[in-house]
């Protein structure tokens, strides 16, 4: 495999960092999880775009323009031969001094990995998942915003931990005020009645590109969606449930907290919105090769 290391390729073996980059010791820097379908990258602007969005957020000026970056990430397909993978995007703030100050840090590194991710097991997409509200709560957005796609990704992996020791795969994570945020690595929905329901950003989820793919699908197809505020007792009672994610993609889900959603089977509003995203991700995306 190749990786892109500060706009250079190198073998997977010799593509290391730097132990004094802020990125390892403070977790400070940020990262994108793309897809590619087909010999194409699924939704690269938007992944660039929010990769951006995080950037300033964090006051981290990524050493690359958009273009440039968007060509590294196709470029870094290209070079492994990719045609279906993930690839993974990060921006570290660089190496500096043993202090947490950034103002040492002057060059910050862009890497780009091309290679594969099976997230869920493959009997998971037909039969369901079975999630965990878990205790830890989502960071709050007056303390480390959960729109950055940081690097510091604790309270996900806190959370990622709890769950598996009540042996799901995934967790429910609630904000602060006892509202549905999201899962540890992707965004949740449920539908109800014909109608589709996703927690708001502000409830503490992140800016999901398959959140919003799916949003789009269902409302070109003529379902309403809306986006209140969700409590467990919403997801109980909904017909269907299911989880979104670029790594995931379109994930049924049949149990939360043991209580049975809807038939307890993936349910066909999931069925056909997780239907029509594959068909999107062969029809579009940026093109590896000529
Ligand atoms: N929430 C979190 C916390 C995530 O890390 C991710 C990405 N893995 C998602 C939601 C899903 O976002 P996207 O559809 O953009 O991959």
């Amino acid at each position: 495999m190749k990786v892109y290391i500060g706009g250079k390729f190198c073998d997977e073996a010799a593509a290391k960092i730097s132990v004094f980059d802020h990125g390892l010791l403070y977790g400070d820097g940020i990262f994108e999880g793309i897809r590619a379908y087909h010999g194409r990258v699924f939704k690269l602007k938007e992944h660039i775009d929010r990769l951006f969005a995080s950037a300033k957020a964090i006051l981290l000026t990524i050493p690359i323009g958009h273009a440039e970056l968007m060509a590294a990430v196709v470029e870094t397909c290209r070079r492994n031969k990719l045609r279906e993978g993930y690839i993974r995007l990060l921006v570290t703030r660089g190496v500096g001094t043993l202090g947490l100050n950034p103002n040492r840090c002057f060059n910050p590194s862009v890497i780009i990995i091309a290679g594969n991710i099976q997230l869920y097991p493959r009997e998971v997409y037909k039969k369901g998942m079975d999630l965990v509200t878990v205790p830890t709560t989502r960071n709050l957005h007056s303390a480390l915003n959960p729109a950055i796609k940081s690097l510091n990704y604790l309270n996900n992996v806190l959370a990622k931990i709890e769950a598996s020791n009540s042996g799901c795969e995934e967790a429910v994570m609630l904000n602060a005020e006892g509202f549905v945020a999201e899962c540890t690595g992707d965004n949740l929905f449920i539908v109800k009645a014909g109608r589709l329901y996703t927690p708001p950003l502000s409830a503490g989820a992140l800016y999901g590109i398959t959140r919003q793919t799916v949003i789009d699908i269902a409302v070109e197809s003529g379902m309403n969606v809306t986006e209140p505020n969700l409590t467990r007792y919403d997801l109980f009672n909904a017909d269907e449930c299911f989880l979104t994610g670029t790594g995931a993609e379109v994930v049924p889900v049949v149990k939360i907290d043991g209580r049975v959603v809807g038939t307890g089977k993936p349910g066909p509003v999931t069925q056909r919105l997780s239907a029509q995203y594959h068909a999107l991700t062969k029809a579009s995306g940026e093109p590896i090769y000529e």
